[in-house]
């Protein structure tokens, strides 16, 4: 039940789509009560950049995708509003990039982490990470610590859509090169990133599988440079510009 009611043609008709969709990932027990607030706050942040996708996003991308590609094992996060909004195109990410998918959630609980996985898995995953919950990221309280030993625990390239602070903070910490994907560039998570992409996930998560696909045959050399050229700083700065100017 992915569709609504109202036409493509309508200027909101994809903030509309969204809100649709996180709140059918609530009822289905997918989203928690605090992911709608997170929307929310995802929401104005989108207006004030136009709803779109700035050159520099687009650029931060690709440097995502070509750190995806050169990682040994890159592992794509995915929480309760990033599963509710993109689970087949989180899916197909993987599968351009051959990352690894782990369920991770501010506020887990057992039920919520198997339904997101079986969400996952009914969009094409095959394997999904987290449930096992056998690693733990230090610096983080119990529960908020918990990821897999073999997946977020050993990764050395992490995507976290809409990650908190404090756990984008700790995942940096522990030396993981972190692709952050949030609209507010001034978030803890966005500030802390190897790259911040800022701007919304029903856009990124496609643009990022655009990008890793055109480079696939890229050599290891090009994915080099296009991730040393990538200037986080810059990109900040750009999505705060794009803000302030209000060219709507
Ligand atoms: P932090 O702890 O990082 O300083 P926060 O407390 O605002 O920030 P949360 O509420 O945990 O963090 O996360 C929500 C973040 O996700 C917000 O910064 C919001 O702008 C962003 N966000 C919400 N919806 C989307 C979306 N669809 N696409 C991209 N980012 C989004």
């Amino acid at each position: 039940m992915d569709e609504i009611d109202v036409p493509e043609s309508h200027p909101r008709y994809e903030s509309l789509l969204t809100r649709h969709r996180i709140e059918h990932g609530v009822d289905l027990g997918i989203t928690s009560r605090q992911g709608l607030i997170a929307q929310g706050r995802g929401e104005a942040y989108d207006y004030l950049l136009g709803e779109r996708t700035t050159e520099s996003a687009d650029r931060a991308e690709r440097a995502a995708a070509a750190h995806l590609l050169r990682a040994d094992h890159p592992v794509l996060s995915v929480n309760g509003n990033a599963a509710a909004l993109v689970p087949g195109e989180l899916v197909e990410l993987a599968a351009a990039t051959g990352a690894d998918l782990e369920v991770n959630l501010f506020n887990r609980t057992a039920e919520r982490m198997e339904r997101i996985a079986d969400h996952l898995r009914e969009h094409g995953a095959e394997e999904v990470k987290g449930l096992d919950a056998d690693g733990r990221i230090p610096g983080l309280d119990h529960e908020r610590a918990k990821v897999d030993a073999d997946g977020i625990g050993d990764a050395d390239v992490v995507l976290v859509p809409l990650e908190d602070g404090d756990r984008a903070e700790a995942l940096a910490a522990m030396g993981k090169t972190e692709l952050v994907i949030d609209l507010n560039p001034l978030s803890r998570s966005a500030q802390t990133a190897t790259v911040p992409i800022v701007d919304n996930i029903i856009r990124a998560v496609p643009g990022i599988t655009e990008h890793a696909r055109a480079l696939t045959d890229a050599s290891r050399e090009e994915l080099e440079r296009i991730t040393e050229e990538f200037d986080r700083e810059a990109a900040l700065s750009a999505a705060e510009d794009a803000i302030r100017s209000g060219d709507l």
